[in-house]
């Protein structure tokens, strides 16, 4: 595939962008590739500026569960700029937005918009530590919470794949106070938390991680989590920013039946704008100034136009049998995959959530950081240039997510599913 105007665009981003990109792993580093520079999406495909096609499986790293450029979605932007970006005062539309998400989350009785995912984990973590006057957060390894500085110690998602397991620029007195631990081992969460309850203010946890490619939780993990955290009266934070409206309308909360005391949105909410919101029980969230004294402002914060872009996005997902939909393809695009794997005798293991998925390139079965880490990422990095050659666009790195959706047909899906069986005849 061509792809002179990437190049060219790329070297003029590094000259002016750090590594030229705006996001890490958006540089492509470890699949050996460079970036290429999208000019369009339309339900399931990018267009390149080389004008290549891509059936797209990031989904924007989540949020285009309707695929890209949704009719409803855009027109609800454009019904909404005309009338102004950005008032810095109430409008109704975030009135709406919050009904919207208060109705659908099953443990949210208040919500505050902010601005992006990390926004909303940083925000609710100054919560859980308000509320409780203690500083300790407890998270799990390979888990990725957004890049404040609370969250970046043994962090998935960039970090992860770049292989750094914290940041410079994050001092030692604020690392302190984040303990990570093992995913779905509940014997060592017990452990850590009877031993310092007095001082944990919260437990955060992606309900199914997906920021060290899809892991899910093991039968009775977020149980288990839910019942220490309750006894030792420490807050539970879930941080929902893949898995809300995604695993199902009401978020992993609804599909596993577990009740947070906080939890963390982005990306769908936002139809694709930036966005992120915080929410919970009303007496914590009471908390929150004005109302309380523990801080938070957004200049943009419910800005008119990401809130319609949400509220058009929700609405889209309320209609019967979306979720049903997205479960019943991903479930046939998981079959045909492992059939690939079988079939051609290249291990593979593959994580699925409803439409969430990773192909780990390792025999073993993957339940967390460590298991995820024995994947051949060499392996994935050769699948990744195979697969783009033939106009697959997956991510740029083993641990991270595919994401189905609403506007992948089946035949996007054949089609993924054929040239994987090349790309893995190639591996061998
Ligand atoms: N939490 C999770 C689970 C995420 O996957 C991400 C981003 O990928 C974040 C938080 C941070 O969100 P944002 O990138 O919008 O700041």
């Amino acid at each position: 595939m061509k792809r002179t105007v990437s190049d060219e665009m790329f070297e003029a981003a590094r000259r002016v962008i750090p590594g030229g990109v705006n996001s890490p792993v958006r540089a492509c580093r470890s699949v050996g590739c460079d970036p290429l520079f999208i000019k369009r999406g339309l339900g399931a495909v990018l267009t390149d500026v080389d004008d290549n096609e891509y059936i797209d499986f990031v989904c924007s790293w989540g949020p285009m569960i309707l695929g890209h450029a949704h009719p409803s979605v855009i027109a609800a932007i454009q019904a909404a700029a005309v009338d102004g970006t950005s008032f810095g005062a109430p409008t109704p539309t975030e009135v709406d937005l919050a009904s919207l998400v208060v109705e659908a989350v099953p443990s949210i009785e208040k919500v505050r918009f902010v601005n992006s995912g990390t926004e909303a984990t940083m925000s609710a973590v100054r919560l859980a530590r308000g509320y409780t006057g203690r500083n300790i957060v407890v998270k799990f390894d390979g888990c990725y919470h957004g890049h404040a500085d609370s969250f970046l110690v043994k962090a998935g998602s960039g970090l992860l794949t770049l292989g750094i397991p914290g940041s410079p620029g994050v001092p030692e007195d604020i690392v302190k106070n984040t303990l990570s631990i093992p995913y779905n081992n509940l014997e060592i969460l017990e452990d850590t938390l009877r031993q310092k309850a007095a001082e944990i203010a919260c437990v955060i946890v992606e309900p199914v991680a997906g920021n060290m490619g899809c892991v899910p939780p093991a039968p009775g993990f977020l149980e288990g989590i839910r019942r220490l955290t309750k006894e030792l009266n420490i807050l539970l934070i879930f941080d929902e920013v893949i898995t809300g409206f995604r695993v199902a309308y009401g978020g992993a909360q609804e599909r596993f039946g577990i009740t947070p005391d906080l939890t963390c949105l982005g990306k769908i909410i936002g139809g694709g704008l930036p966005v992120g919101a915080y929410g919970g029980k009303a007496e914590i969230m009471d908390c929150v100034a004005p109302d309380g004294p523990v801080y938070q402002a957004g200049t943009l914060s419910g800005n008119p136009l990401a809130m319609a872009a949400g509220i058009a996005m929700l609405k889209e997902l309320q209609r019967p049998g979306v979720y049903t939909e997205l479960e019943r393809k991903s479930a046939r695009f998981e079959e045909m995959l492992n059939g690939i794997s079988r079939a051609t005798g290249v291990p593979t293991q593959l994580n699925r959530v409803g439409s969430v998925m990773t192909v780990f390139f390792t025999p073993d079965p993957v339940s967390d950081f460590e298991s995820a880490m024995r994947s051949d990422t060499e392996r994935y990095g050769q699948h990744y240039r195979q697969m783009l050659s033939t106009g697959i666009y997956l991510a740029p790195s083993q641990f991270e997510a595919a994401f189905v959706s609403m506007a992948h047909s089946e035949k996007d899906l054949d089609t993924a599913a054929k040239m994987t069986e090349w790309s893995f005849k190639k591996l061998l």
